[in-house]
């Protein structure tokens, strides 16, 4: 059985990025969530005199600053870098190819005088400050997490990005603000949270300022009720209205999103229900796609044979065929994992998982007993990932696969509905 082993680092490391454009100042065309954690990993890495600023499509941004950076007009910044005096980053995922071609139409030439964030190395780690166990609470200590941070800082010093959350409610930990602002010294953090806890520990995180603030749902009403049964539809409600209100509060730093995972009963009316909520309430909301979370469970049904079970109820949730999908992944088998960027995963005991798909198994105990390059040989060597790529899951990414196979695998609203 063919084997795709994992690499440690790809893309350019940004201290060498940097070190090749000396006399040029660097443009990020995006202000969003991407661009600014693009922004925080390359400025960390100027070059004495070098020059950073953001563009954006959005014209209201122009003359403003983010994050103390210039927003300057993406015309003026076009001529700037068609000049030679700058450096282009696209870094608006899903608009790469229409902003690469409109560069190139105004005469820039790809390489030279701009380029897209892909090229960049963008190692992420993931802080999995809590863990439900029952009616119980693993949450780890704000010292424990502040040495974790420290640790995380010396081996993966251009570290783009931090997930607080994992498979587990980081609101759940009574010092998510500390670790927030910890965090934030660091690196850009994410908040992700189902909204289970009550409204002063949605305020305090909200003030602590992560850069991004992710409510994710199952549903709307009914629907919400079936898919979350640790949930009730009035009270998760009742704490959005509270996110919302914050949000008109603070003007923050924080990015406010609701991701509504679709699944075979939640689409169509409920998805244009929460929707028209999310509007009146001002929250941004973005689509997502239900999976079997995390892929542990994916995995047995694999090995059991029981992806087709009529009594496997787990399929059936789904929006999309997972028989269909494998299927299309084990085309893609010799490709790389999809989600090596991402390490290391770190507990909320301190242990170390394998990847932030799965919650088992673990490569080491204790992150902070065991050198970095020793972690990541023990990561290269892991059996665990023979087994899920033997599966394909390495490569079970239902938009990856939808956009490299020109292939839909989730049918229109109308028909999924139960
Ligand atoms: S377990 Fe699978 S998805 Fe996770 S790192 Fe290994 S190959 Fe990738």
């Amino acid at each position: 059985m063919s084997f795709v082993p994992l690499q440690t680092r790809t893309g350019t490391f940004a201290g060498e990025y940097l070190r090749a454009l000396p006399d040029r100042d660097v443009v990020i065309w995006g202000a969003g969530v991407l661009g600014r954690c693009l922004m925080r990993q390359l400025r960390a890495f100027a070059l004495p005199g070098q020059r950073f600023f953001f563009t954006d499509s959005n014209p209201a941004l122009y003359e403003t600053r983010i994050d103390d950076q210039p927003v300057l007009d993406l015309e003026l910044a076009m001529r700037q870098a068609h000049a030679g005096h700058a450096l282009l980053v696209t870094a608006v995922a899903g608009h790469l190819k229409e902003h690469a071609a409109r560069l190139v139409a105004a005469g820039l030439r790809a390489d030279e005088d701009f380029v897209s964030y892909l090229g960049l190395s963008r190692p992420e780690a993931v802080i999995q400050v809590s863990t439900r166990h029952g009616d119980t609470v693993d949450a780890m200590p704000l010292d424990t997490c502040q040495a974790v941070l420290a640790k995380l800082k010396a081996d993966i010093p251009d570290l783009f990005h931090v997930d607080l959350s994992g498979w587990g409610e980081p609101l759940d930990n009574p010092c998510l603000a500390d670790i927030i602002r910890a965090t934030g010294a660091i690196a850009p953090c994410t908040v992700t949270t189902r909204l289970l806890a009550d409204k002063p520990a949605i305020e305090q995180a909200l003030r602590a300022a992560p850069m991004q603030f992710v409510v994710t749902v199952d549903g709307f009403d009914t629907s919400y009720h079936t898919n979350t049964p640790d949930g009730n539809w009035e009270i998760f409600v009742e704490r959005l209205r509270f996110v919302s209100e914050m949000q008109r509060q603070m003007v923050g730093k924080t990015e406010i999103r609701l991701r509504y995972n679709v699944f075979r009963n939640n689409d169509g009316a409920d998805f244009d229900a929460m929707r028209a909520l999310c509007g009146e309430l001002g929250i941004r909301m973005v689509k997502a796609i239900g999976y079997i979370d995390p892929y542990d469970t994916t995995l047995r049904l694999c090995e059991t044979g029981a992806v087709d079970d009529p009594a496997s109820p787990q399929p059936r949730r789904l929006a999309w065929s997972l028989r269909e999908a494998l299927v299309w992944a084990r085309v893609d088998r010799e490709r790389p994992c999809l989600c090596q960027r991402i390490f290391p995963v770190i507990h909320s005991d301190g242990s170390v998982g394998i990847c932030h798909l799965y919650a088992q198994p673990r490569l080491h105990a204790r992150y902070m007993a065991v050198d970095f390059e020793a972690l990541q040989r023990l990561r290269l060597a892991a059996d665990h990932c023979r087994v899920c790529q033997r599966y394909a899951l390495h490569r079970l990414d239902v938009d990856v696969l939808q956009s490299r196979h020109a292939i839909h695998l989730i049918p229109p609203p109308e028909t999924t509905h139960a």
